[in-house]
């Protein structure tokens, strides 16, 4: 590992002027971040430790809407009351990620700039990785692809983002709040993450020396009919293959309001508000949601490994929808 210097921030105000400095990182629970740093992937010079920053509280916002701070761990976050009653989504796909001790150690925060578990973008003895070393080409797309999108990706980089968390903020249309040199401001959700593009070596839209704050979620109608399903290789502690996050509104067994959002496919949280309208004044029978389904993946581009993730999610996709509509 690199020279790295360390140091705690005592407030927000410091930790923005610390995070000025020439290769300077936050950093919360690290359970990404150091592993990224002992396989050499990652190289910061300063750490700056925002983990006992005032930013863990979880809290009501007026209409009805929630509160979640940067720091507030994803296992504090997943069984708090106010997450557990009014979005049982959320609650249902943090608890879906990692390990609990991963868990009880990550923050929210930090589970928003998780990046790709891409094989190749974490073992350096690969030379071609555009994420890691832009202009140096993508091992993934003649090498083992099956984990890899199957949408949004660009000839630059097929990887996934493989945050489940970040999944179901997508269905719930959170709001990211950062604070950086210019002030404060916030990021929709669908704006945060980033497809890979021509410059696949960026996740976000966060800009140099931003700190995240915390998410914000509206009030939500989906209480009642929400389900995560996540797809993976093992029954715990593995990346979704493919996730789905629904949420229904239903009224008399017809569809009033949907969100759909998935993971595993994409370099971000895949929505697609067309494949939700499908499903309004609808009930859930096998031709609507076959309908939604295809909409959703409509343009999905497979490659050698990972052709059995198009119709994969669109199973999954009915299945969640199925089982969103039946919960109560
Ligand atoms: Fe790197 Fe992206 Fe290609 Fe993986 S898919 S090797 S992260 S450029």
């Amino acid at each position: 590992m690199n020279p790295v210097s360390y140091e705690r921030a005592a407030d927000i105000e410091q930790a923005l002027r610390l995070a000025q400095q020439p290769g300077a990182r936050f950093i919360g629970g690290g359970t990404n971040l150091l592993d990224l740093m002992k396989g050499g992937v990652e190289t910061p010079q300063r750490l700056i430790d925002v983990s006992r920053l005032p930013l863990a509280a979880i809290s009501e916002l007026p209409q009805g809407g929630v509160r979640i701070g940067a720091m507030a761990r994803n296992s504090d976050a997943a069984n708090h009351a106010l997450v557990r009653q009014r979005y049982p989504l959320l609650s249902q796909a943090l608890l879906s990620g990692a390990s609990p001790q991963l868990r009880n150690m990550a923050t929210v925060g930090g589970n928003l700039m998780q990046r790709t578990r891409c094989y190749y973008f974490y073992d350096t003895g690969f030379d071609m990785c555009n994420k890691r070393n832009p202009g140096s080409g993508c091992a993934a797309k003649e090498g083992y692809n099956r984990i890899h999108a199957i949408l949004g990706a660009s000839e630059q980089c097929i990887a996934t983002n493989p945050s489940d968390m970040s999944v179901a903020l997508a269905a719930l249309d959170a709001v990211v709040r950062v604070r950086g040199p210019d002030g404060e401001r916030t990021i929709a959700i669908s704006d945060f993450h980033t497809l890979p593009g021509d410059t696949p070596q960026r996740d976000t839209t966060l800009r140099p020396g931003e700190l995240i704050l915390g998410v914000d979620l509206p009030p939500s109608p989906f209480a009642a009919h929400a389900h995560y399903l996540k797809v993976r290789d093992r029954a715990s502690y593995a990346f979704a293959l493919v996730s789905v996050a629904a949420a229904l509104e239903m009224h008399g067994g017809v569809v009033r309001n949907a969100r759909i959002a998935l993971g595993g496919v994409a370099h971000k949280p895949w929505r697609v508000p067309e494949a939700e309208a499908i499903l309004l004044g609808k009930s859930l029978d096998d031709a609507v949601l076959e309908s939604c389904a295809a909409k959703v993946v409509a343009g999905a581009r497979a490659y050698e490994h990972n052709g059995f993730k198009i119709s994969l999610a669109q199973r999954a996709i009915a299945r969640a929808l199925r089982t969103a509509g039946r919960t109560a």
